[in-house]
This record gives C-alpha cells, structure tokens and sequence, in this order.
C-alpha cells in the first residue's frame, strides 16, 4: 500500500543514529529512552544470570531468586516501552506522558507482584505467564495510536512489523514456559540442557533483538521530523 522508495530503504538500512551531527540532515533527538531500554535489557539479562547462578544455594534462596529471574523480565518489559512510546509521540507531549505514567504504574505493580512469595509458586505459573503477556500486548494500544498519528510514513511500518516478531517471539516464550514442553514429554531428559525454561529465556532475547531493531527505525524517522512541523 506505502511502497518503500529506495532512498527510505537505504535510510533505514543504514541506521546513523548517534555518529551523525546535526546539520547531516538531521535533527538531534533526546538519546535517554534508549539508553533506559538498554538498562531494562541489560537489567533483566543480568537477573536471569544471577538466579540461575545461585538458585541452587539453598531452597531459601532458590524462592528468592526465581522471583528476581521473574521480576527481571517485567523490568525489561517496562524500559521496551519507554523509547518508542518517547519517539513516536515526540510531539504529543500529553499522550507520551499518559503511556508511560500508565506502563510504568502497571509495571511496578507487576514486579511487586512477582516479588511477592506465594505467586511463585508452580501453581501460579499461568498467571505470571498471563501478567508477561498482559503488560506485552498492553502495547497494542499505543502503537495503533502511533500509527494513526504518522499513517503513510514507511518508518513506522517497518517499525510496527518489528514489533509484531517481537509480540510472536514473546508469545512463543510464553507457551513454551506454561506448557512445559519439551520436559513433559520425557521427563529428565532435559534436566541440563534444552528444557522449557531455557527455550523460554532464548525468545524473550530474541524478542529484545527485534524490538531494538524496530526502536532504531522510530528513531530514525524522529530525526528526520524532530520539528514536529506536520
Ligand atoms: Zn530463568
């Protein structure tokens, strides 16, 4: 419907973001909603690193960290929103501040949620599937408004396709965590490596992957309207 022209294709696949000066063409954006993303990014991987280093210290502590490795994930889920909520309603300054009051607010409840002992327990393990999902696809909301605010701009777009690899990656995690596959099919067989939980901390990185390509893409198309001349 919005062909790509070649120019845009090359613009986009050539991502300047923080090598280029103001006067390239280019306006100066704000850099801190991506650096919170890659905070939560980082946040969350090192969560996942550190529970999964000690969880087997002693069962106190094993509770106490696999909430952590939860709480972790809802953090990098929060910082995601953050920059392409920011770039995309650079200049709606009332909607970008009402987005992220509201993912901010609903993610902290999360992570007090997830921290709290009794939800991690495996009978609560749907819900804090469900909880991941909600605050994901929570972001249905201001990406369509996003889209109907730039309808017609091929960054956006491409922007939104990546997003909906992102939202497939993290459902796709999300099933195999509630599922159990492929433990249940032979039990400890996967003790070590290749069980569900595993599989399930690969999608959630590879959905991170795709949701900073599509935040790098927003970026670009700020720059290029960082005036809010339309
Ligand atoms: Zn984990």
């Amino acid at each position: 419907m919005f062909p790509l022209q070649e120019s845009q294709l090359r613009h986009i696949s050539q991502p300047p973001l923080f090598d280029l000066k103001e006067g390239d063409g280019y306006k100066a954006i704000p850099k801190w909603p991506w650096f919170v993303f890659l905070s939560g990014a980082m946040g969350c991987l090192v969560c996942s690193s550190v529970s999964h280093l000690f969880a087997c210290h002693s069962r106190r502590f094993n509770l106490f960290f696999w909430r952590l490795d939860y709480a972790g994930i809802s953090l990098m889920i929060v910082c995601s929103f953050f920059a392409p909520i920011y770039y995309a309603f650079f200049c709606h300054p009332y909607s970008c501040l009402f987005y992220l009051a509201s993912i901010s607010v609903l993610g902290v409840l999360a992570i007090i949620t997830l921290l709290s002992p009794t939800l991690s327990t495996a009978r609560y393990r749907n819900f804090r599937a469900s909880l991941f999902l909600a605050m994901g696809f929570s972001g249905v909301i201001p990406a369509a408004h996003a889209v109907s605010l730039h309808w017609g701009h091929p960054h956006i777009f491409v922007a939104l396709g990546y997003e909906v690899v992102m939202a497939f990656l993290y459902a796709a995690g999300a099933a195999f965590y509630t599922s159990r596959i492929p433990e249940r099919w032979k039990p400890g067989a996967f003790d070590i490596a290749g069980h569900s939980h595993q599989i399930f901390h690969v999608f959630v990185v590879l959905a991170a992957l795709a949701h900073s390509v599509a935040t790098l893409v927003i970026m670009d198309f700020r720059r290029e309207s960082a005036t809010c001349a339309y």
